[in-house]
Protein backbone atom coordinates (compact mmCIF):
# COMPACT_ATOMS: atom_id res chain seq x y z
CA UNK A 1 0.00 0.00 0.00
CA UNK A 2 1.21 3.40 -0.84
CA UNK A 3 1.46 5.66 2.28
CA UNK A 4 3.20 8.99 0.81
CA UNK A 5 2.44 9.77 -2.77
CA UNK A 6 4.25 13.33 -3.86
CA UNK A 7 3.31 14.53 -7.56
CA UNK A 8 4.75 17.46 -9.54
CA UNK A 9 4.83 19.51 -6.41
CA UNK A 10 6.46 23.12 -6.76
CA UNK A 11 7.60 25.09 -3.68
CA UNK A 12 8.79 28.35 -3.81
CA UNK A 13 10.72 30.93 -1.41
CA UNK A 14 9.09 33.80 -3.08
CA UNK A 15 9.92 34.23 -6.60
CA UNK A 16 12.73 31.42 -5.43
CA UNK A 17 11.74 27.79 -6.79
CA UNK A 18 13.33 25.53 -4.44
CA UNK A 19 11.04 22.15 -5.35
CA UNK A 20 10.79 22.05 -9.71
CA UNK A 21 8.07 19.10 -9.86
CA UNK A 22 9.12 16.75 -7.44
CA UNK A 23 6.78 13.17 -7.60
CA UNK A 24 7.98 10.81 -5.15
CA UNK A 25 6.45 7.23 -3.49
CA UNK A 26 6.84 5.86 0.15
CA UNK A 27 5.18 1.98 0.53
CA UNK A 28 3.81 0.84 3.85
CA UNK A 29 6.89 -0.76 5.64
CA UNK A 30 9.32 0.92 3.79
CA UNK A 31 12.75 3.57 4.96
CA UNK A 32 13.37 5.63 1.99
CA UNK A 33 16.17 7.88 1.36
CA UNK A 34 16.42 11.53 -0.07
CA UNK A 35 20.06 12.14 -1.13
CA UNK A 36 21.41 15.58 -2.05
CA UNK A 37 23.73 18.18 -1.79
CA UNK A 38 23.41 21.73 0.37
CA UNK A 39 21.09 23.77 -1.26
CA UNK A 40 19.23 20.40 -3.24
CA UNK A 41 15.61 21.31 -1.40
CA UNK A 42 15.82 18.56 0.94
CA UNK A 43 14.48 20.62 4.01
CA UNK A 44 11.81 22.60 1.53
CA UNK A 45 10.61 18.76 1.00
CA UNK A 46 10.42 17.82 4.23
CA UNK A 47 8.40 21.17 4.87
CA UNK A 48 5.83 20.99 2.33
CA UNK A 49 5.19 17.32 2.81
CA UNK A 50 4.79 17.91 6.33
CA UNK A 51 2.15 21.08 5.85
CA UNK A 52 4.89 23.75 7.05
CA UNK A 53 5.07 25.13 3.60
CA UNK A 54 2.19 25.25 0.98
CA UNK A 55 3.14 23.87 -2.34
CA UNK A 56 2.25 26.55 -5.60
CA UNK A 57 2.08 23.05 -7.76
CA UNK A 58 0.89 19.39 -7.84
CA UNK A 59 -0.90 17.26 -4.97
CA UNK A 60 0.32 15.57 -1.54
CA UNK A 61 -1.61 12.06 -0.23
CA UNK A 62 -1.02 10.79 2.81
CA UNK A 63 -2.84 7.25 3.02
CA UNK A 64 -4.67 8.09 0.03
CA UNK A 65 -6.01 11.11 1.46
CA UNK A 66 -4.98 14.78 0.23
CA UNK A 67 -2.87 16.71 2.67
CA UNK A 68 -1.21 19.60 0.43
CA UNK A 69 -3.86 22.25 1.83
CA UNK A 70 -3.55 20.66 5.25
CA UNK A 71 -2.44 22.52 8.25
CA UNK A 72 0.38 20.84 9.92
CA UNK A 73 -1.10 19.69 13.20
CA UNK A 74 -4.46 17.85 11.16
CA UNK A 75 -1.31 16.07 9.20
CA UNK A 76 -0.12 14.98 12.43
CA UNK A 77 -2.90 13.71 13.94
CA UNK A 78 -3.62 11.47 10.69
CA UNK A 79 -0.11 10.05 11.77
CA UNK A 80 2.41 11.81 9.99
CA UNK A 81 5.49 12.90 12.36
CA UNK A 82 8.11 15.20 11.20
CA UNK A 83 11.31 15.14 13.40
CA UNK A 84 13.12 18.38 12.06
CA UNK A 85 16.89 19.38 10.83
CA UNK A 86 18.22 21.07 13.72
CA UNK A 87 16.11 18.68 16.10
CA UNK A 88 14.57 21.86 17.63
CA UNK A 89 13.90 20.76 20.86
CA UNK A 90 12.50 22.85 23.37
CA UNK A 91 15.53 23.57 25.76
CA UNK A 92 14.07 25.07 28.80
CA UNK A 93 11.30 22.60 29.45
CA UNK A 94 12.06 18.64 30.55
CA UNK A 95 12.75 15.75 28.65
CA UNK A 96 9.59 14.75 29.90
CA UNK A 97 7.52 17.25 28.73
CA UNK A 98 9.35 17.86 25.75
CA UNK A 99 7.88 14.25 24.97
CA UNK A 100 4.68 15.30 26.47
CA UNK A 101 4.47 18.02 23.57
CA UNK A 102 4.95 15.04 20.64
CA UNK A 103 1.07 13.92 21.96
CA UNK A 104 -0.24 17.01 21.83
CA UNK A 105 -2.49 16.07 18.69
CA UNK A 106 -3.63 13.00 21.27
CA UNK A 107 -5.78 12.77 24.15
CA UNK A 108 -6.64 10.06 26.81
CA UNK A 109 -4.56 7.45 28.53
CA UNK A 110 -2.10 5.76 26.54
CA UNK A 111 0.52 8.32 26.68
CA UNK A 112 1.81 7.21 29.67
CA UNK A 113 2.76 3.55 27.67
CA UNK A 114 4.28 5.14 24.39
CA UNK A 115 6.85 7.47 27.08
CA UNK A 116 7.94 3.99 27.97
CA UNK A 117 7.90 2.24 24.62
CA UNK A 118 10.21 5.77 23.98
CA UNK A 119 12.15 5.13 27.20
CA UNK A 120 12.57 1.58 25.83
CA UNK A 121 14.65 2.51 22.97
CA UNK A 122 16.64 4.76 24.41
CA UNK A 123 17.06 4.15 27.79
CA UNK A 124 19.21 7.52 28.77
CA UNK A 125 16.42 9.62 27.85
CA UNK A 126 14.65 8.10 31.21
CA UNK A 127 17.44 8.45 33.00
CA UNK A 128 17.41 11.99 32.75
CA UNK A 129 13.58 12.41 32.32
CA UNK A 130 13.52 15.71 34.65
CA UNK A 131 16.42 17.41 33.54
CA UNK A 132 16.05 20.25 31.07
CA UNK A 133 16.31 19.25 27.47
CA UNK A 134 18.98 22.21 26.94
CA UNK A 135 21.68 20.32 28.80
CA UNK A 136 21.58 16.81 26.48
CA UNK A 137 24.44 16.19 24.07
CA UNK A 138 23.72 16.85 20.47
CA UNK A 139 22.97 12.43 20.33
CA UNK A 140 21.12 12.68 22.99
CA UNK A 141 18.81 15.75 21.67
CA UNK A 142 18.53 13.71 18.62
CA UNK A 143 16.79 10.61 20.40
CA UNK A 144 14.62 13.13 21.97
CA UNK A 145 13.68 14.70 18.54
CA UNK A 146 12.74 11.07 17.55
CA UNK A 147 10.83 9.94 20.52
CA UNK A 148 8.82 13.09 20.64
CA UNK A 149 7.73 12.60 16.83
CA UNK A 150 7.33 8.96 18.17
CA UNK A 151 4.46 10.01 20.58
CA UNK A 152 2.40 11.28 17.97
CA UNK A 153 2.03 7.62 17.32
CA UNK A 154 3.03 7.58 13.49
CA UNK A 155 2.36 5.70 10.66
CA UNK A 156 5.39 7.74 8.70
CA UNK A 157 7.97 9.64 10.14
CA UNK A 158 9.93 12.09 8.23
CA UNK A 159 13.55 12.58 9.43
CA UNK A 160 15.41 15.34 8.70
CA UNK A 161 19.37 14.68 8.24
CA UNK A 162 19.25 12.83 11.60
CA UNK A 163 23.09 12.19 11.34
CA UNK A 164 23.96 15.98 11.59
CA UNK A 165 26.41 17.18 13.42
CA UNK A 166 26.98 13.47 15.06
CA UNK A 167 30.15 11.46 15.51
CA UNK A 168 30.52 8.32 13.21
CA UNK A 169 29.25 6.34 16.11
CA UNK A 170 26.69 7.70 17.47
CA UNK A 171 25.67 8.27 14.10
CA UNK A 172 25.60 4.33 13.35
CA UNK A 173 23.48 4.01 16.86
CA UNK A 174 20.48 6.75 15.94
CA UNK A 175 20.30 4.73 12.27
CA UNK A 176 20.39 1.43 14.37
CA UNK A 177 17.28 2.66 16.19
CA UNK A 178 15.90 3.97 13.23
CA UNK A 179 15.84 0.80 11.53
CA UNK A 180 14.36 -0.74 14.96
CA UNK A 181 11.19 1.27 14.84
CA UNK A 182 10.74 0.28 11.18
CA UNK A 183 11.17 -3.07 12.22
CA UNK A 184 9.57 -3.71 15.23
CA UNK A 185 7.18 -0.93 15.86
CA UNK A 186 5.74 -0.71 11.96
CA UNK A 187 6.84 2.68 11.14
CA UNK A 188 7.69 4.26 7.60
CA UNK A 189 10.28 5.95 7.34
CA UNK A 190 11.80 9.20 5.24
CA UNK A 191 14.68 9.78 5.48
CA UNK A 192 17.15 12.95 3.94
CA UNK A 193 20.72 12.56 4.70
CA UNK A 194 23.95 14.14 3.59
CA UNK A 195 25.74 11.00 4.97
CA UNK A 196 24.61 8.66 2.01
CA UNK A 197 27.01 6.39 3.26
CA UNK A 198 24.57 5.59 6.06
CA UNK A 199 21.47 6.33 4.79
CA UNK A 200 22.45 3.77 1.67
CA UNK A 201 23.12 1.08 4.18
CA UNK A 202 19.74 1.78 5.69
CA UNK A 203 16.91 2.29 3.61
CA UNK A 204 15.43 0.21 0.81
CA UNK A 205 15.18 2.56 -1.92
CA UNK A 206 16.41 5.96 -2.23
CA UNK A 207 15.60 8.96 -4.69
CA UNK A 208 18.97 11.54 -5.77
CA UNK A 209 17.45 15.69 -5.43
CA UNK A 210 19.49 18.03 -7.33
CA UNK A 211 18.63 21.76 -7.76
CA UNK A 212 14.57 21.01 -7.21
CA UNK A 213 13.99 18.33 -8.69
CA UNK A 214 14.59 13.85 -8.54
CA UNK A 215 16.90 12.77 -10.89
CA UNK A 216 17.44 9.78 -9.73
CA UNK A 217 15.90 7.19 -8.29
CA UNK A 218 16.26 2.99 -7.46
CA UNK A 219 17.16 0.55 -4.73
CA UNK A 220 19.62 0.98 -2.66
CA UNK A 221 21.74 -1.39 -3.61
CA UNK A 222 20.83 -0.10 -7.65
CA UNK A 223 21.62 3.36 -6.24
CA UNK A 224 24.97 2.72 -4.36
CA UNK A 225 26.21 0.47 -7.39
CA UNK A 226 25.72 3.58 -9.78
CA UNK A 227 28.92 5.44 -10.96
CA UNK A 228 27.72 8.75 -10.41
CA UNK A 229 26.46 7.66 -6.79
CA UNK A 230 29.78 6.34 -6.26
CA UNK A 231 31.84 9.43 -7.44
CA UNK A 232 29.28 12.40 -5.98
CA UNK A 233 28.28 11.10 -2.80
CA UNK A 234 30.29 7.96 -1.68
CA UNK A 235 33.17 9.93 -2.74
CA UNK A 236 34.90 7.10 -4.44
CA UNK A 237 37.57 7.71 -6.90
P1 LIG B 1 20.64 21.83 3.44
O1 LIG B 1 21.24 20.49 3.39
O2 LIG B 1 21.65 22.93 3.42
O3 LIG B 1 19.60 21.99 4.51
P2 LIG B 1 18.53 21.47 1.53
O4 LIG B 1 18.74 20.46 0.46
O5 LIG B 1 17.70 21.08 2.69
O6 LIG B 1 19.92 22.01 2.03
P3 LIG B 1 16.74 23.70 1.26
O7 LIG B 1 17.03 24.23 2.61
O8 LIG B 1 15.46 22.98 1.05
O9 LIG B 1 17.92 22.75 0.80
O10 LIG B 1 16.89 24.88 0.21
C1 LIG B 1 16.55 24.74 -1.18
C2 LIG B 1 16.77 26.05 -1.91
O11 LIG B 1 15.88 27.04 -1.40
C3 LIG B 1 18.17 26.63 -1.76
O12 LIG B 1 18.55 27.16 -3.00
C4 LIG B 1 18.03 27.71 -0.72
O13 LIG B 1 18.93 28.75 -0.98
C5 LIG B 1 16.60 28.17 -0.94
N1 LIG B 1 16.02 28.62 0.35
C6 LIG B 1 15.90 27.89 1.47
N2 LIG B 1 15.30 28.58 2.45
C7 LIG B 1 15.04 29.79 1.94
C8 LIG B 1 14.44 30.99 2.43
N3 LIG B 1 13.97 31.06 3.69
N4 LIG B 1 14.34 32.05 1.61
C9 LIG B 1 14.80 31.99 0.33
N5 LIG B 1 15.37 30.91 -0.19
C10 LIG B 1 15.50 29.82 0.57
Amino acid sequence: MTVLDVRNVETFYGAIMALRGVSLSVEEGEIVTILGANGAGKTTLMKTIAGLMDPEKGQIEFNGVRIDSQAPDKIVAQGLALVPEGREVFPYLTIEENLRMGAFTRRGADIREDMELVYSYFPILKERRTQSAGYLSGGQQQMLAIGRGLMARPKLMLLDEPSLGLSPLLTQEIFGIIKRLNAEQGVTMLLVEQNANVALHTAHKGYVLEMGRIVMAGTCEELRNSEDIQEFYLGKQ
